[in-house]
């Protein structure tokens, strides 16, 4: 056929190809068996919710105004217009992209900037600034470890951690959930059979809201020559009278920890992560760890948007002091209105549990239905049993937003007919 001009010829219809059999691919059939599953119980999924704006305490969703605790935001730094000032100038000066990687000309000043300031806020030498948190753990832990290694963790540690040990080809081995006696016997038991060993515990865990006893972890780690690395993706901006993390909320000298693991995705409202500690092991991570060397620099937007979301952390500590005492007044109204919290410490993160997936998801949609956007956090994501609704708090909520929301549960959950969990 003759192609008009200036246009391209129109493609010829291709025969639909049958392809190869995608049903092998791993989980594959699990996982449509559950979509389907939930498609006949006619429920709406609660995953891939589009937000039309910025989503923060409050957030629109298909232009319902809903007051939100699905969003990382916790010092309500999201949409800030300084931090979005500070990315537009960064933009204007340096372009979005850095267009290598840093080792080959992708540097830019305003990433030393922000790893001077993430290694002062964490009282450590030195900083390194990875693409993404997720990204962070894997290349990292994959460049510590290797096949002689081991990596002992919380049963509850995040799946970064695991697949950086896959990579590894370390032998890995998760203890009983915030028991430092575990650690410790496993330690004992396994030290001498492995190399290196790395102990990898979170700051501030992201399903139960509840807090590691970093004394006692780092005592171990001493005792039994073990690396200690601390992930605070939910403890930067959290924890402590001024966001510092664990280690300030604990009143623990942050050099007790060997490697500490961050993320600009939550508190600092932007996209990457880091590692902060001694400066010959972000110099040596620096030069070797792949997912840096070998991935694009971190853009320079993200990076001067975390740096002016630190530097407004640091400079309005109001904003700490009123997400912790909202986690504080939303846990104390949940188990008062006989919701299992769990071991939440109410400081950011307040789980309600109810054990079935099913029940979650339904107390999720009838919340919706009210006003109230939370996600369900439902097996495999959580062990078989302990499905939940997982509540972020944000400094930007208001008493009011926590009363309303807890009322519009309690009317969901009674108009469900679920049991009161306790
Ligand atoms: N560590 C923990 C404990 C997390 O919860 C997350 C993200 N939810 C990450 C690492 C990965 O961070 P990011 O989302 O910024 O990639």
């Amino acid at each position: 056929r003759l192609a008009r001009r200036g246009s391209p010829p129109a493609p010829e219809a291709e025969p639909a190809s049958p392809g190869r059999d995608l049903g092998t691919l791993p989980g594959m059939r699990d996982f449509e068996t559950m979509r389907e599953a939930g498609a006949a119980l006619g429920m709406e999924s609660p995953f891939f919710r589009q937000h039309d704006g910025v989503a923060g305490a409050h957030s629109s969703i298909g232009g319902r105004r809903y007051i939100n605790f699905a969003s990382y935001n916790y010092a309500g730094l999201n949409g800030d217009p300084r931090v979005a000032a500070a990315a537009k100038a960064a933009i204007d000066r340096y372009g979005i992209s850095a267009s290598a990687s840093r080792l080959a000309s992708g540097e830019r000043p305003v990433h030393a900037e922000l790893e001077v300031a993430l290694a002062a806020h964490h009282g450590t030498e030195a900083c390194l600034a990875f693409v993404s948190g997720h990204a962070t753990n894997v290349t990292v832990i994959g460049q510590l470890l290797g096949p002689r290694d081991l990596l002992l963790h919380d049963r509850l540690i995040h799946n970064s951690v695991a697949e950086g040990a896959r990579l590894s080809g370390a032998r890995r081995i998760a203890f009983a959930h915030n028991d430092p006696d575990a650690a410790e016997r496993e330690l004992a038991a396994q030290r001498r059979r492995h190399g290196r060993v790395l102990l990898v515990i979170e700051g501030h865990y992201s399903m139960d809201g509840d807090l590691p006893d970093l004394a006692r972890f780092a005592a171990i780690a001493r005792r039994h020559d073990a690396l200690l690395m601390v992930d605070e993706a939910h403890s930067i901006g959290v924890l402590g009278a001024t966001g510092r993390g664990i280690a300030e909320q604990c009143g623990v000298d942050p050099g007790l920890v060997d490697i500490w693991m961050g993320t600009l995705s939550k508190t600092l409202s932007s996209c990457g992560g880091y590692i902060a500690g001694r400066r010959r092991l972000t110099d040596w991570l620096r030069h070797t760890a792949p997912g840096f060397v070998y991935s694009v620099g971190l853009a320079p937007p993200l990076a001067a948007s975390a740096l002016e979301s630190l530097r407004l952390l640091q400079a309005e500590p109001w904003r700490v002091a009123r997400l912790q005492s909202n986690a504080a007044l939303f846990l104390r109204l949940a188990r008062q209105a006989g919701f299992d919290t769990g071991s939440s410490a109410g400081l950011g993160i307040v789980p309600i549990i109810l054990g079935s997936s099913l029940q979650s998801a339904r107390l999720a949609a009838a919340s919706f239905e009210g006003g109230v956007n939370v996600q369900p956090i439902l097996f495999p994501v959580v062990p078989e049993g302990s499905a939940r609704l997982r509540f972020f708090l944000s400094a930007e909520h208001s008493p009011a937003d926590i009363e309303e929301s807890i009322a519009t549960l309690v009317a969901a959950r009674d108009s469900l007919a679920i049991l009161k969990a306790s």
